[in-house]
């Protein structure tokens, strides 16, 4: 029974999405503009494809504009800059967002630094990564985001708590990293030639882990108390002995079940990080509408 351990990351997006979409309503109201989130999908990514319509679903339910660009897994990387720039030239597009991964003919650096910084509402720009890493007003990229969000929300303050982060990438691992030391934690950023992994882990007050190994993390990793973030979305086949054979299932990086009895609290997956993403999304579309109409909104 994880009952009090279980952080409801689902009900938190749910409540953030409710949030932002009374604030989206507000500004169209008081300042007679609709926040605009532009999706483009190129080629035929099933993941993708379910990622793309869940985000455009959600921001239509959340009184936003979306814009579907579907390109063809063909599309060369001209077309594709050429369509980034009509879309950072829209005043109704606020919010772009190109989901990756792209194809392999396409170099994603040069598509995410054509995107507009002010417009860069996954914050992948290296504009926006600098910004974030000197303290300065940013678009944060979205998961990390969203974990931090958890995380204020279940310990309050985290000021001088040990945080490691398991994972280094631009997307997870090191805006996360920044995130918590801008919120006062002493922060190890862990990767694939760290030595002794387990130990570095069993130092953590908080732990964030975003390596993409299912099960990765188990008990003997984590110290009594500690608040894990399981970031970790793996496609496994399902062995639980009530299960269809050939079924697969969703597990993170950490062993939920075997975490549980040590860790103070735990983000569960499916339903943890997962959620937060999108909704924390829409929060930066809003926000990414309201600056560049020089307006400052709280959320
Ligand atoms: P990447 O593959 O880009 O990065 C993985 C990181 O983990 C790398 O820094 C890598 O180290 C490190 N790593 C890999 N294997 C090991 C290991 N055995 N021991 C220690 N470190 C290791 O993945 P992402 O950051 O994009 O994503 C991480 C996970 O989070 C994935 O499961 C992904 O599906 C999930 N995810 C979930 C999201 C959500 O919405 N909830 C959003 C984004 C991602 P090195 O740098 O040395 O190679």
């Amino acid at each position: 029974d994880d009952t009090g351990k279980r952080i409801d990351g689902k009900a938190f997006a749910a409540a953030l999405r409710t949030r932002v979409g009374a604030a989206t309503a507000d500004l169209e109201r008081r300042h007679g503009v609709r926040p605009g989130l532009a999706v483009v999908l190129v080629g035929e990514d099933p993941a993708s494809q379910v990622y793309v319509r869940n985000k455009r679903k959600q921001a239509e339910e959340a009184g936003m504009a979306s814009f579907h660009h579907t390109l063809p897994e063909a599309t060369t990387e001209a077309d594709l800059l050429a369509l980034v720039e009509r879309l950072n030239q829209d005043p109704a597009v606020h919010g772009i967002l190109v989901q990756l991964p792209l194809p392999g003919h396409i170099r994603a650096e040069r598509i995410l630094l054509a995107i507009d910084p002010a417009k860069d509402v996954d914050g992948f720009h290296p504009v926006n990564a600098g910004r974030l890493a000197s303290g300065m007003e940013a678009l944060v990229p979205c998961t990390p985001l969203g974990c931090l969000m958890l995380l204020k929300d279940r310990l309050g303050k985290l000021d001088g708590l040990e945080a490691v982060v398991l994972g280094r990438s631009n997307i997870v691992g090191k805006p996360m990293a920044q995130l918590l030391l801008g919120a006062n934690a002493t922060v190890t950023v862990a990767h694939s030639r760290t030595r002794d992994l387990p130990a570095v882990a069993r130092r953590a007050d908080i732990l964030v882990a975003a390596v993409g190994r299912p099960r990765m993390v188990g008990a003997e990793w984590l110290k009594p108390g500690a608040t894990v973030i399981d970031v970790g979305i793996n496609r496994i086949p399902d062995d639980r002995p009530d299960a269809e054979p050939g079924k697969t299932r969703l597990v993170g990086d950490v062993d939920y079940e075997s975490a549980l009895p040590v860790v103070g609290a735990i983000t569960p997956v499916p339903g943890g990080v997962g959620p937060m993403t999108i909704a924390v999304l829409l929060r930066n579309t809003l926000i990414a509408c309201a600056r560049q109409r020089g307006l400052t909104l709280d959320l």
